[in-house]
């Protein structure tokens, strides 16, 4: 399959285009743009611009708002929510950022509840930025219902994502992000469209039966990592995106979603925790770095998010790459609009 190369801001460019023929304010178009682009930059094509058709796919349907106006309230002290308006994640996620941060440094940790957004991505955005401030941030997401319950073939659970980001004392945070199931949605759909094989750990087809056919997998149920621990921890997910801030399990998101198509709606929640109301916090983030010094000290072990860091470089010189079949799809939604 061939590529095309781009950089990133014309990635960023092409993106913010198609969203503004396509329905979304500028607003709404900059804010997805650069979510979409950052996900490319650090080579998450799952979350890139694959996404694309999808999110114009939403706004046309009627379902997505494209001029969604965010608004912040405060719960009580420590509980900030953000709702979202109907409109993409990337806008309410960025407005709910500072007041996440100053709840935090008010009170020594806050939760944040973003409600009414559609397609909420990767965590690592949310996460990386709140240990960027010099705080540590935990983000959870539910989505559809994908990955059967431990012992079951329905697909029951989303594949409910958990990010959790420490600042460093040099250089980028300490991130990690990851999928409960065993691989996340977005690497199977995109090894269906590569007519790539997945793990036979990623799932069932719907005679409950392990298959490495990604289009069977799709049509079955997805597998949480390691069994029944993997498959609690994306029920504690369900929970804590779902009923605690007012949001969808996953099977109803889908029952609201109808079969109309785009992203998923849901909320977020997220929690930080300023180091600073618990010492002196260079001194936790030294203690930190001794951790990570010993982690370091054994063969073969690398820090989680270093490849990601890595990708952020690369990708800055020398641009991403998309397939040609992918670029042309969103060159066709420009013209069409
Ligand atoms: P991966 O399994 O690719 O990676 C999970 C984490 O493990 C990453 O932080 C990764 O860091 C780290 N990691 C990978 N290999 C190693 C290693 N050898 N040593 C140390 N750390 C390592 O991610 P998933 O497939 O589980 O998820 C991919 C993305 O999809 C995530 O961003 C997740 O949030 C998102 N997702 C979103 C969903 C939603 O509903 N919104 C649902 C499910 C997933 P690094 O990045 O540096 O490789």
């Amino acid at each position: 399959m061939s590529d095309i190369n781009m950089t990133l801001q014309q990635a960023y460019d092409l993106t913010f285009s198609c969203l503004r023929k396509n329905g979304c304010n500028e607003e709404n178009a900059a804010a997805a743009a650069s979510r979409l682009t950052q996900a490319e930059g650090d080579m998450c094509q799952a979350h890139g611009l694959f996404r694309l058709p999808w999110y114009v796919a939403g706004v046309k349907s009627g379902r997505v708002n494209g001029s969604s106006n965010p608004s912040v309230k405060k719960l009580a002290p420590a509980v900030v929510r953000v709702d979202g308006d109907n409109g993409f994640a990337p806008l309410a996620q960025k407005i709910a950022h500072d007041p996440l941060v100053d709840c935090a440094r008010e009170n020594g940790i806050a939760v944040l509840a973003i409600t009414n957004m559609f397609h909420i991505a990767a965590m690592w955005p949310e996460v990386e930025a709140l240990a960027e401030d010099g705080l540590c941030g935990i983000a959870v997401t539910a989505s559809y219902p994908y990955v059967a319950p431990a012992g079951g073939i329905k697909a029951l659970f989303g594949t409910n994502p958990m990010g959790f980001a420490w600042p460093r004392r040099d250089g980028a945070p300490l991130v990690f992000d990851q999928a409960s199931s065993a691989i996340a949605r977005g690497e199977i759909q995109i090894a269906a469209r590569d007519g790539q094989p997945v793990p036979v750990t990623a799932g069932i087809g719907p005679d409950g039966q392990p298959t490495t056919d990604p289009n069977i997998v799709l049509q079955g149920a997805q597998l949480g990592f390691g069994g029944y621990k993997g498959a609690s921890l994306a029920m504690m997910v369900e929970l804590l995106a779902g009923p605690l801030i007012g949001e969808f399990l996953s099977f109803e998101a889908e029952a609201d979603d109808a079969g109309q198509g785009g992203p998923p709606k849901g909320g977020e929640l997220i929690i930080a925790i300023d180091l600073a109301r618990f010492g002196n916090p260079e001194d936790i983030i030294t203690h930190g770095e001794v951790l990570f010094q010993e982690v370091l000290k054994q063969d073969g072990v690398r820090l989680p998010g270093d490849r990601r860091f890595k990708a952020r470089e690369l990708t800055k010189r020398d641009g991403i790459n998309i397939p040609k079949s992918l670029h042309d799809e969103i060159t066709s939604l420009l013209d069409e609009s």
